[in-house]
């Protein structure tokens, strides 16, 4: 299976192939890291330097209202929807998912009574981990108080004290996913909300939100949506909470009417009253342009095409010289159980990240021990995956990894 002319029979009928022009991707780069930062687009490029040369250099501060900058984060969140399986008005683009899940978990906390419970899973983004604790500090232990499962125990640990469910739906260590809408249900069974973070999952993985009657999820700007470092995060509301839900960063953005300046704070009745502060233009003007290369995309064409790299990746792998067996798989072995990444664990992640780095083949490393490979659909060809797995296998099986320079590490890994 897969050799070199099956492969490039796959590349010659892949209908994403003319996609991989519209990515600012150096030639000579295999990019697996787009689940960290997604590339640069032309499109972003093209959304921003009209914001800078067009907008701001030209119509200062009129731009506001004649660029329609104070529409952007509905919408740049108008493109989100479509992709995650919402309604428009129920998405908006605003701050980092850090920021926004304080919002989200004590929405979810003033919605649910008596209860104060959060229940999350002990192997969560740590950012996650962290603001429910913050929050728990904040508002004392009798109104909030984490609770850490392992994730086989997500199901059994709930029950009618439980008043939020706060998970990850793609690991970003082992790129396990959990079955959302499975979940969910038997979330609300027991009267518990459930805040779904999809950092991992958005421009990756077909989503349906309205359908699967999640209460409230957070997703990135950077990674699968390819939004540039930094970029705004998004908010979901299920349109059934957005009339009774409050949330407690009562900035004048999320003001019924901030340009009337009245001293009183009351909030939106839309998706609006998330936003917080001025949103960053320049930032947004990124996401929204890059937003523009999922048009006339399919989510489930972009599946399948992931599931196909991550086959084509193993399968050569697999059949490549003696690979070592201290390189393992760590993402579940079923397809629906996967994300848009692979896992593995080695002894010397670290330094076989770099070594694949030195090779142009872009991956990272999370420790202790952890390499992660990216497949994103709408840039990589079957022949970069199966060359990216070719020089995994070099590398295992020359040792390269052991040279000296690749032990030295950066702040940011
Ligand atoms: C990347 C990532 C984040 C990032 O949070 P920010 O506050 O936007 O930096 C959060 N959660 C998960 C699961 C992530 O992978």
């Amino acid at each position: 299976m897969h050799t070199k002319d099956q492969i490039l029979e796959l590349d010659r009928t892949d209908t994403f192939a003319h996609k991989r022009k519209e990515f600012l991707i150096p030639e000579d780069v295999i990019y697996l890291d787009g689940n960290s930062l997604g590339p640069s687009t032309k499109a972003a490029r093209a959304s921003v330097t009209k914001a800078l040369n067009e907008e701001w250099q030209t119509d200062l501060i009129a731009s506001w209202n004649k660029h329609h900058w104070i529409d952007l984060p509905k919408k740049t969140a108008d493109k989100i929807a479509k992709l995650i399986g919402a309604k428009g008005t129920s998405v908006t683009c605003c701050d980092s998912i850090s920021v926004n899940l304080f919002k989200l978990i004590n929405a979810a906390l003033s919605l649910s009574d008596n209860r104060k419970v959060v229940v999350s899973e002990e192997n969560n983004f740590p950012t996650d981990l962290y603001i429910t604790q913050g929050i728990q500090s904040l508002i004392g232990k009798h109104r909030c108080e984490l609770k850490t499962v392992t994730k086989n125990r997500i199901m059994s640990s709930l029950n009618h004290e439980v008043a939020v469910l706060l998970l990850t739906h793609v690991d970003f260590r082992t790129g396990e996913m959990l079955d959302m809408q499975r979940i969910t249900e038997q979330a609300h069974k027991n009267g518990t909300l459930v805040i779904w973070d999809l950092a991992h999952s958005a421009g990756a993985v077909p989503l349906q939100l309205d359908r699967w009657k999640v209460d409230f999820a957070v997703g990135c700007g950077y990674k699968y949506l390819n939004g540039g470092p930094g970029s705004p995060a998004f908010v979901y509301v299920n349109e059934q909470h957005l009339e009774n839900v409050e949330q407690p960063l009562s900035g004048w953005m999320g003001h019924k009417s901030p340009f009337d300046f009245r001293a009183q704070y009351q909030p939106a009745e839309s998706i609006d009253k998330f936003l917080c502060g001025t949103p960053p233009i320049l930032s947004l003007a990124a996401l929204n342009g890059a937003l523009d290369v999922f048009q006339n995309v399919r989510m489930k064409n972009v599946r399948e095409k992931s599931e196909a790299l991550k086959q084509c990746f193993l399968t050569t792998l697999k059949n490549s010289a003696d690979i070592p067996s201290d390189l393992k798989l760590v993402t579940p072995a079923n397809p629906l159980q996967q994300g848009s990444q692979l896992s593995f664990t080695h002894e010397y992640a670290y330094e076989l990240s770099q070594a694949l780095i030195e090779q142009k083949v872009i991956v990272d490393f999370r420790a202790p021990n952890i390499v992660r490979f990216g497949f994103t659909p709408l840039y990589l060809s079957f022949d970069n995956v199966h060359q990216a797995a070719t020089t995994l296998s070099d590398i295992l099986v020359n040792k390269t990894f052991l040279a000296e320079r690749f032990k030295t590490r950066s702040k940011v890994t």
